[in-house]
Protein backbone atom coordinates (compact mmCIF):
# COMPACT_ATOMS: atom_id res chain seq x y z
CA UNK A 1 0.00 0.00 0.00
CA UNK A 2 1.01 3.37 -0.88
CA UNK A 3 2.69 5.63 2.25
CA UNK A 4 0.27 9.00 2.61
CA UNK A 5 2.00 11.84 2.92
CA UNK A 6 1.57 15.55 3.98
CA UNK A 7 2.81 18.24 2.24
CA UNK A 8 2.98 21.32 4.18
CA UNK A 9 3.77 24.72 2.64
CA UNK A 10 5.27 27.92 4.34
CA UNK A 11 6.72 29.24 1.10
CA UNK A 12 10.57 29.85 0.53
CA UNK A 13 12.16 30.25 -2.88
CA UNK A 14 11.14 26.74 -3.73
CA UNK A 15 7.77 28.79 -4.25
CA UNK A 16 8.56 31.44 -6.10
CA UNK A 17 9.45 33.22 -9.42
CA UNK A 18 10.76 36.15 -10.70
CA UNK A 19 8.60 39.35 -11.14
CA UNK A 20 9.76 41.27 -14.21
CA UNK A 21 9.17 44.21 -12.97
CA UNK A 22 11.43 44.32 -9.61
CA UNK A 23 13.62 42.48 -11.63
CA UNK A 24 13.95 39.86 -8.10
CA UNK A 25 12.23 36.84 -6.96
CA UNK A 26 9.23 36.87 -4.97
CA UNK A 27 6.42 34.68 -3.48
CA UNK A 28 4.56 32.93 -6.47
CA UNK A 29 1.11 30.78 -7.11
CA UNK A 30 3.21 29.19 -9.74
CA UNK A 31 5.59 27.78 -7.46
CA UNK A 32 3.27 25.14 -5.68
CA UNK A 33 1.53 24.79 -8.77
CA UNK A 34 4.44 23.45 -9.99
CA UNK A 35 5.32 21.74 -6.70
CA UNK A 36 1.98 19.59 -7.11
CA UNK A 37 2.42 18.49 -10.63
CA UNK A 38 4.91 16.01 -8.66
CA UNK A 39 1.66 14.04 -7.56
CA UNK A 40 1.13 13.82 -11.58
CA UNK A 41 4.50 12.26 -12.28
CA UNK A 42 5.42 10.38 -8.95
CA UNK A 43 3.27 6.95 -7.72
CA UNK A 44 5.82 6.93 -5.03
CA UNK A 45 3.17 7.71 -2.75
CA UNK A 46 -0.55 9.41 -1.65
CA UNK A 47 -0.30 13.09 -1.47
CA UNK A 48 -2.49 15.92 0.11
CA UNK A 49 -1.43 19.50 0.61
CA UNK A 50 -1.55 21.98 3.50
CA UNK A 51 -1.36 25.50 2.63
CA UNK A 52 -0.17 27.19 6.24
CA UNK A 53 2.05 29.95 5.14
CA UNK A 54 3.31 31.62 2.02
CA UNK A 55 6.72 33.69 3.00
CA UNK A 56 9.89 34.00 2.73
CA UNK A 57 11.66 32.28 5.05
CA UNK A 58 13.18 35.82 6.37
CA UNK A 59 9.80 36.31 7.44
CA UNK A 60 8.96 33.25 9.89
CA UNK A 61 8.43 34.37 13.15
CA UNK A 62 8.93 32.08 16.61
CA UNK A 63 4.74 32.32 17.16
CA UNK A 64 4.69 30.78 13.58
CA UNK A 65 7.02 27.65 14.13
CA UNK A 66 4.63 26.81 17.15
CA UNK A 67 2.29 26.98 15.53
CA UNK A 68 3.29 25.12 12.72
CA UNK A 69 4.28 22.61 15.17
CA UNK A 70 1.12 22.31 16.45
CA UNK A 71 -0.50 21.84 12.69
CA UNK A 72 2.45 19.02 12.17
CA UNK A 73 1.94 17.29 15.10
CA UNK A 74 -2.03 17.10 14.30
CA UNK A 75 -1.01 15.94 11.40
CA UNK A 76 0.84 13.06 12.49
CA UNK A 77 -1.80 12.30 14.81
CA UNK A 78 -3.84 11.02 12.45
CA UNK A 79 -3.27 7.01 11.81
CA UNK A 80 -3.95 7.22 8.58
CA UNK A 81 -0.13 10.09 7.75
CA UNK A 82 2.73 8.00 7.49
CA UNK A 83 4.69 11.64 7.66
CA UNK A 84 4.66 15.11 6.78
CA UNK A 85 7.05 17.22 4.47
CA UNK A 86 7.44 20.72 5.00
CA UNK A 87 8.23 23.30 2.18
CA UNK A 88 10.06 26.31 3.21
CA UNK A 89 13.01 28.84 2.48
CA UNK A 90 16.17 28.00 3.45
CA UNK A 91 17.72 31.04 5.08
CA UNK A 92 15.80 29.96 8.24
CA UNK A 93 15.45 26.35 7.64
CA UNK A 94 17.72 25.08 10.35
CA UNK A 95 16.22 26.97 13.20
CA UNK A 96 12.87 25.92 12.25
CA UNK A 97 14.32 22.29 11.45
CA UNK A 98 15.83 22.51 15.61
CA UNK A 99 12.20 23.84 16.66
CA UNK A 100 9.95 20.99 15.20
CA UNK A 101 12.91 18.31 16.13
CA UNK A 102 13.04 19.27 19.68
CA UNK A 103 9.19 20.06 19.93
CA UNK A 104 7.60 17.38 18.96
CA UNK A 105 7.83 13.89 19.84
CA UNK A 106 6.99 11.25 16.71
CA UNK A 107 8.87 8.53 14.91
CA UNK A 108 6.66 9.64 11.70
CA UNK A 109 9.31 11.06 9.02
CA UNK A 110 9.26 14.56 9.52
CA UNK A 111 11.36 16.37 6.69
CA UNK A 112 12.14 19.77 5.44
CA UNK A 113 12.72 20.65 2.24
CA UNK A 114 13.52 24.16 -0.31
CA UNK A 115 15.07 24.75 -2.81
CA UNK A 116 17.89 27.75 -4.04
CA UNK A 117 16.99 28.33 -7.50
CA UNK A 118 13.49 30.00 -7.77
CA UNK A 119 10.79 28.50 -10.28
CA UNK A 120 12.46 31.08 -13.41
CA UNK A 121 15.85 30.22 -12.99
CA UNK A 122 17.74 27.72 -15.35
CA UNK A 123 18.15 24.78 -13.24
CA UNK A 124 15.18 24.88 -10.40
CA UNK A 125 15.80 22.36 -8.10
CA UNK A 126 12.41 22.62 -6.47
CA UNK A 127 11.00 19.17 -7.99
CA UNK A 128 13.74 17.13 -7.59
CA UNK A 129 14.86 18.03 -3.95
CA UNK A 130 11.15 17.58 -3.03
CA UNK A 131 11.21 14.39 -4.92
CA UNK A 132 14.08 13.45 -2.63
CA UNK A 133 12.20 14.66 0.40
CA UNK A 134 9.08 12.32 -0.55
CA UNK A 135 11.48 9.50 -1.25
CA UNK A 136 12.85 10.08 2.38
CA UNK A 137 9.64 10.50 3.69
CA UNK A 138 7.79 7.04 3.36
CA UNK A 139 11.63 5.40 4.06
CA UNK A 140 11.35 3.07 7.07
CA UNK A 141 14.90 3.71 7.68
CA UNK A 142 13.84 7.39 7.99
CA UNK A 143 12.22 7.06 11.38
CA UNK A 144 12.49 7.94 14.56
CA UNK A 145 15.52 10.01 13.32
CA UNK A 146 13.70 13.58 14.38
CA UNK A 147 13.02 16.10 11.69
CA UNK A 148 15.67 15.65 8.60
CA UNK A 149 16.70 18.50 6.27
CA UNK A 150 16.31 16.68 2.53
CA UNK A 151 18.34 18.87 -0.36
CA UNK A 152 20.39 18.08 -3.06
CA UNK A 153 19.85 15.05 -2.54
CA UNK A 154 21.64 15.10 1.42
CA UNK A 155 19.98 13.87 4.05
CA UNK A 156 21.09 15.93 6.98
CA UNK A 157 19.45 16.00 10.76
CA UNK A 158 17.94 19.17 12.09
CA UNK A 159 19.96 19.09 14.85
CA UNK A 160 23.27 18.91 13.02
CA UNK A 161 22.83 21.17 9.85
CA UNK A 162 23.54 24.38 8.99
CA UNK A 163 23.03 26.25 5.91
CA UNK A 164 26.40 27.13 4.75
CA UNK A 165 26.46 29.09 1.74
CA UNK A 166 24.44 32.17 0.21
CA UNK A 167 24.09 30.16 -3.05
CA UNK A 168 25.17 26.97 -3.42
CA UNK A 169 22.64 23.99 -3.94
CA UNK A 170 24.49 21.91 -1.93
CA UNK A 171 24.71 24.69 1.42
CA UNK A 172 23.13 22.24 3.54
CA UNK A 173 25.86 20.39 5.56
CA UNK A 174 26.38 18.92 8.74
CA UNK A 175 29.84 20.22 8.66
CA UNK A 176 31.74 17.97 11.46
CA UNK A 177 30.40 14.32 10.23
CA UNK A 178 28.86 15.14 6.72
CA UNK A 179 25.31 13.81 5.47
CA UNK A 180 23.29 10.80 7.62
CA UNK A 181 22.71 9.58 4.51
CA UNK A 182 21.93 10.10 0.78
CA UNK A 183 18.88 9.58 -1.64
CA UNK A 184 20.06 7.91 -4.78
CA UNK A 185 17.27 7.79 -7.43
CA UNK A 186 15.14 5.67 -6.01
CA UNK A 187 17.27 4.70 -3.22
CA UNK A 188 17.64 6.10 0.62
CA UNK A 189 20.79 5.39 2.11
CA UNK A 190 21.28 6.09 5.65
CA UNK A 191 25.50 5.72 6.66
CA UNK A 192 25.30 6.86 10.50
CA UNK A 193 22.91 8.23 13.20
CA UNK A 194 23.28 11.28 14.42
CA UNK A 195 25.85 12.02 16.83
CA UNK A 196 23.97 14.18 19.10
CA UNK A 197 21.58 12.88 21.77
CA UNK A 198 17.50 13.70 21.30
CA UNK A 199 16.40 16.46 23.42
CA UNK A 200 12.48 16.71 23.95
CA UNK A 201 10.76 20.16 24.84
CA UNK A 202 7.69 19.58 25.16
CA UNK A 203 6.54 23.52 25.62
CA UNK A 204 3.25 24.85 24.16
CA UNK A 205 4.18 28.39 24.42
CA UNK A 206 7.65 30.00 23.91
CA UNK A 207 9.65 32.55 25.93
CA UNK A 208 10.94 34.94 23.34
CA UNK A 209 12.70 37.53 25.38
CA UNK A 210 15.89 35.80 24.77
CA UNK A 211 18.86 37.68 23.03
CA UNK A 212 21.51 36.12 20.62
CA UNK A 213 24.71 38.22 21.04
CA UNK A 214 28.14 37.14 18.69
CA UNK A 215 31.19 38.73 19.92
CA UNK A 216 33.98 39.67 18.26
CA UNK A 217 37.89 41.00 19.12
CA UNK A 218 37.96 44.36 21.41
CA UNK A 219 34.03 44.85 21.87
CA UNK A 220 32.79 45.06 25.35
CA UNK A 221 29.46 44.62 27.16
CA UNK A 222 27.40 47.05 25.82
CA UNK A 223 24.96 44.82 24.07
CA UNK A 224 24.77 42.56 26.90
CA UNK A 225 23.80 45.24 29.38
CA UNK A 226 21.37 46.57 26.08
CA UNK A 227 19.27 43.29 26.48
CA UNK A 228 19.34 43.07 30.12
CA UNK A 229 18.07 46.68 30.29
CA UNK A 230 15.92 45.35 27.68
CA UNK A 231 14.25 42.87 30.51
CA UNK A 232 16.02 39.68 28.63
CA UNK A 233 15.44 36.63 30.28
CA UNK A 234 17.93 34.66 28.41
CA UNK A 235 21.30 35.95 26.46
CA UNK A 236 23.00 33.91 23.97
CA UNK A 237 26.30 34.57 23.26
CA UNK A 238 28.74 33.20 20.60
CA UNK A 239 31.80 33.52 22.20
CA UNK A 240 35.05 33.02 20.80
CA UNK A 241 36.55 29.98 19.88
CA UNK A 242 36.26 27.14 23.02
CA UNK A 243 34.05 29.61 24.88
CA UNK A 244 35.86 32.85 25.51
CA UNK A 245 35.01 35.96 25.54
CA UNK A 246 37.23 39.56 25.96
CA UNK A 247 37.42 40.60 29.76
CA UNK A 248 35.55 43.74 29.23
CA UNK A 249 32.67 41.79 28.83
CA UNK A 250 33.16 40.22 31.84
CA UNK A 251 31.44 42.50 34.33
CA UNK A 252 28.46 42.91 31.91
CA UNK A 253 27.63 39.18 32.14
CA UNK A 254 28.18 39.03 35.68
CA UNK A 255 24.96 41.64 36.06
CA UNK A 256 23.20 39.84 33.66
CA UNK A 257 23.56 36.55 35.47
CA UNK A 258 23.08 38.36 38.87
CA UNK A 259 19.69 39.63 37.88
CA UNK A 260 18.76 36.17 37.21
CA UNK A 261 18.86 36.05 32.82
CA UNK A 262 19.98 32.77 31.66
CA UNK A 263 23.24 33.10 29.97
CA UNK A 264 24.19 30.40 27.44
CA UNK A 265 27.98 30.10 26.16
CA UNK A 266 28.31 28.71 22.73
CA UNK A 267 31.33 29.31 19.74
CA UNK A 268 31.18 31.52 16.94
CA UNK A 269 33.20 29.09 15.26
CA UNK A 270 30.77 26.70 13.29
CA UNK A 271 32.28 23.44 14.28
CA UNK A 272 33.58 21.79 17.78
CA UNK A 273 32.48 21.88 21.19
CA UNK A 274 33.14 24.72 23.73
CA UNK A 275 34.56 23.59 26.75
CA UNK A 276 35.83 25.04 30.32
CA UNK A 277 39.67 24.77 28.86
CA UNK A 278 40.72 28.18 29.66
CA UNK A 279 40.93 29.87 33.42
CA UNK A 280 42.22 33.44 32.84
CA UNK A 281 39.51 36.43 32.93
CA UNK A 282 36.91 35.39 30.16
CA UNK A 283 38.04 32.30 29.52
CA UNK A 284 35.47 29.63 29.71
CA UNK A 285 36.45 28.36 32.96
CA UNK A 286 35.99 31.51 34.70
CA UNK A 287 32.45 32.33 32.64
CA UNK A 288 31.15 28.67 34.08
CA UNK A 289 32.26 29.59 37.84
CA UNK A 290 30.17 32.86 37.18
CA UNK A 291 26.99 30.61 36.35
CA UNK A 292 27.51 30.52 32.66
CA UNK A 293 25.54 27.48 30.85
CA UNK A 294 27.94 25.89 28.30
CA UNK A 295 25.86 25.05 25.32
CA UNK A 296 29.15 23.12 23.49
CA UNK A 297 28.26 22.33 19.69
CA UNK A 298 24.98 24.06 19.57
CA UNK A 299 25.31 27.05 16.73
CA UNK A 300 24.19 30.44 18.26
CA UNK A 301 20.83 30.84 16.38
CA UNK A 302 19.99 26.75 17.69
CA UNK A 303 20.77 27.85 21.28
CA UNK A 304 18.37 30.30 20.78
CA UNK A 305 15.56 28.30 19.84
CA UNK A 306 16.43 25.66 22.58
CA UNK A 307 16.19 28.56 25.05
CA UNK A 308 13.03 30.08 24.06
CA UNK A 309 11.81 26.36 24.24
CA UNK A 310 13.13 25.71 27.11
CA UNK A 311 11.83 28.82 29.36
CA UNK A 312 8.40 28.70 27.69
CA UNK A 313 8.55 24.93 29.30
CA UNK A 314 10.04 25.29 32.71
CA UNK A 315 11.77 28.57 33.84
CA UNK A 316 13.68 26.68 36.61
CA UNK A 317 17.94 26.71 36.67
CA UNK A 318 18.43 23.25 36.43
CA UNK A 319 16.16 22.64 34.05
CA UNK A 320 17.50 24.71 31.83
CA UNK A 321 21.23 23.53 32.52
CA UNK A 322 20.07 20.31 32.19
CA UNK A 323 18.64 20.54 28.98
CA UNK A 324 22.17 22.42 27.76
CA UNK A 325 24.35 20.50 29.47
CA UNK A 326 22.89 16.89 28.84
CA UNK A 327 25.80 15.09 26.33
N1 LIG B 1 15.31 33.96 1.00
C1 LIG B 1 14.74 32.67 0.70
C2 LIG B 1 13.95 32.18 1.91
O1 LIG B 1 14.55 31.73 2.85
C3 LIG B 1 15.82 31.74 0.37
C4 LIG B 1 15.37 30.36 0.03
O2 LIG B 1 14.25 29.92 0.22
O3 LIG B 1 16.25 29.62 -0.43
O4 LIG B 1 12.75 32.24 1.87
Amino acid sequence: MKKRIVIVFTGGTISMEIDESMEAAVPSKKGEALIKRIQEFSDIAELSFDHFLSVPSPYISISDMLSLSRRVKSHLADPNTDGVIITHGTDTMEETAYFLDLNIHNDKPIILVGSMRNISELGYDGPSNLVAALRTAISDEAKGRGVLVVMNNDINAANEVMKTHTMALDTFKSLEFGPLGIVDHDKVIFYRNSTHRRLHIPADRVEERVFLIKLAAGMDGELIDYAVNQKAKGIVIEALGRGNVPPQVVPSIKRAIEEGIYVILVSRCPMGRIADTYGYVGGSKHLKSLGVIFGYNLSGQKARIQLMLGLGYRQDPDYIRSIFEME
